[in-house]
């Protein structure tokens, strides 16, 4: 496969339909930047309203072909799309990290849990079994399938460049329907390699379509009659957006927001174990996570001892290009930069201990990256910014309770429920724990408890808007409908009846 992409050059990238490469008319383009140098490298075009219906006719098209392509024949292409990817998946990392930020080896971690959700929907044929019910009544048999829906719109944020695509693209396709993905138009180049990689591993054309843009391609998705569901990931308020703006066009809609996770440290636990998981969690990828741990709870007397040990681990922490032996790089633009930065100031000034400051510091990189260190509050109160807004950055805040009821009602207070953890070497605080809080995905002494692809993925409250979960069988039944078909094969007449039809 020749790729379309070059890097590391200036270049102006285009959008994928019908299986190639479209390139961008409507004359608006925004700026594609390496956030360890702040170079621009590229630029985008951003699809007018009449582009992304370009897009969606492509797969309007593909559908029928597509849908009664046997599943034998579908899943021999994601097979081979998996084969692919396990092959090349270094130059999607390197991709990823050019235009994120984020270390590669993070970035080679984000493609094998995108891969996992492949290799779910590599098993479409056992999940779309319906059930079948012989004689419900005399002579009468029942059987039930699950259709798919047509085009489906796919569109994610900057953070996953590959792996929240995967969440959702590999379970539509592998159930019959067809795509259009509006990738963040901060991050655009993975979704378009991936575009490449289907067409290399046999994918008809017009089956995944990549529509680059912003706000007026994805109102285009929304309102379109063709689309008939739409999977957002992204912060809340434009979740909230897609949410209702989709369902009120009638489609179907999982709408996945923003986050503040929460991980207790009772007093019982292991708090070296605990102090390690916190650094990961807090500082991985940047806190550029959905799933990163932002809010640490103490319970009891353990705080200064807890914390003591987070800065130990913090302090020795690289921060620099991705490329280079960093274990954390940039934050992925420069307003995102400014607004960390803007939240630690009023964390401070609002009376939080700033234990270690990353606004400044050494970055082991080249040019004017968007570097923000790792960033360690201590004492912050439910009041202060830094706690009540989701910052989206490496800054770890230390919230202080004297008692596990306290540090319940705290999360449960908070309007977020993506994911929370609890650290303690008691069952039965655990146990209690995974039932009292009101979250989506817990970790018990797992920091990170992004749920395998069998399993669904997906937060409550204003961390997700809509009833269905991304992939596992909730996703499985998001792209699918079902049908419920009687049936009888009478061997003679059996005479007109006007009355209500009953089991006999
Ligand atoms: P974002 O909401 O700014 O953008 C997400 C997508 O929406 C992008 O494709 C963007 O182009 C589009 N968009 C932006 N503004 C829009 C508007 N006004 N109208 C229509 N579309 C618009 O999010 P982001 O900054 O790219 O990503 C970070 C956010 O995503 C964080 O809040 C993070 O918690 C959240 N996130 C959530 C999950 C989850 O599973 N719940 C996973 C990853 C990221």
């Amino acid at each position: 496969m020749t790729s379309t992409i070059d890097s590391p050059d200036t270049r102006v990238l285009h959008h994928w339909v019908g299986g190639k490469p479209l390139e961008g008319v409507s004359g608006r383009f925004s700026d594609v930047t390496d956030p360890a140098t702040g170079a621009v490298t590229g630029y985008l075009p951003l699809a007018s309203e009449e582009e992304t219906a370009v897009a969606v006719a492509a797969a309007a098209a593909a559908f029928p072909a597509w849908r009664d392509t046997s599943l034998t024949r579908r899943t021999q292409i994601l097979f081979r799309f998996r084969e692919l990817l396990n092959e090349r998946a270094p130059e999607l990392a390197a991709l990823i990290t050019a235009e994120h930020g984020k270390v590669l080896s993070d970035a080679a971690g984000e493609v094998a849990r995108g891969q996992e959700v492949v290799e779910f929907a590599c098993g479409m044929p056992h999940l779309l079994k319906g059930s079948a019910t012989e004689n419900a009544s005399t002579g009468v048999d029942v059987h039930s399938v699950r259709q798919p829906l047509g085009v489906v719109g796919i569109i994610s944020p900057f953070n996953f460049p590959a792996m929240v695509p995967m969440w959702f693209f590999p379970v539509a396709i592998a159930a019959g329907n067809t795509v259009v993905l509006k990738p963040s138009e901060k991050v655009p180049s993975a979704a378009l390699w991936i575009a490449e990689l289907w067409s290399e591993a046999g994918l008809p054309d017009g089956v995944f379509n990549v529509v680059n843009g912003d706000k007026t391609a994805v109102d285009a998705l929304l309102t379109s009659p063709d689309v008939k569901a739409i999977s957002f990931v992204g912060s809340t308020p434009i979740a909230r957006y897609i949410y209702e703006t989709g369902t009120a066009h009638g489609k179907r809609v999982q709408a996945l927001g923003g986050a503040k996770n929460h991980m207790v440290v009772l007093p019982d636990a292991d708090l070296d174990l605990a102090a390690d998981q916190a650094v990961n969690a807090g500082y991985g990828s940047a806190g550029e996570r959905c799933m990163a741990i932002s809010a640490l709870v103490t319970v009891g007397d353990i705080a200064d001892t807890l914390v003591a040990k987070i800065a130990e681990r913090t302090r020795v922490l690289r921060t620099g290009d991705g490329r280079r032996s960093s274990d954390m790089g940039p934050l992925v633009t420069r307003a995102a930069q400014e607004r960390v930065t803007g939240y630690v100031d009023a964390g401070e000034a609002a009376g939080a201990t700033v234990v270690i400051d990353g606004r400044t510091g050494g970055f082991d990189a080249d040019g004017d990256g968007f570097f923000v260190g790792p960033t360690l509050l201590d004492n912050v109160t439910t009041e202060m910014s830094v706690y009540t807004d989701e910052i989206f950055g490496p800054v770890l805040s230390v919230l202080r309770v004297g008692t596990y009821p306290e540090a319940v009602e705290l999360i449960n207070s908070n309007p977020y429920g993506n994911g929370t953890a609890l650290f303690t070497q008691n069952g039965a605080a655990a146990r209690r724990f995974q039932n009292e809080v009101e979250v989506g995905m817990i970790g018990i002494n797992v920091p990170v408890p992004v749920p395998m692809a069998y399993y669904s993925f997906g937060g409550w409250k204003n961390s997700l808007f809509g009833d269905t979960h991304a992939h596992g069988t909730e996703g499985v039944h998001f792209y699918t409908r079902a049908k419920v078909v009687t049936t009888r094969w009478p061997h003679t007449a059996t005479g007109v009846d006007l009355g209500f039809p009953t089991n006999s």
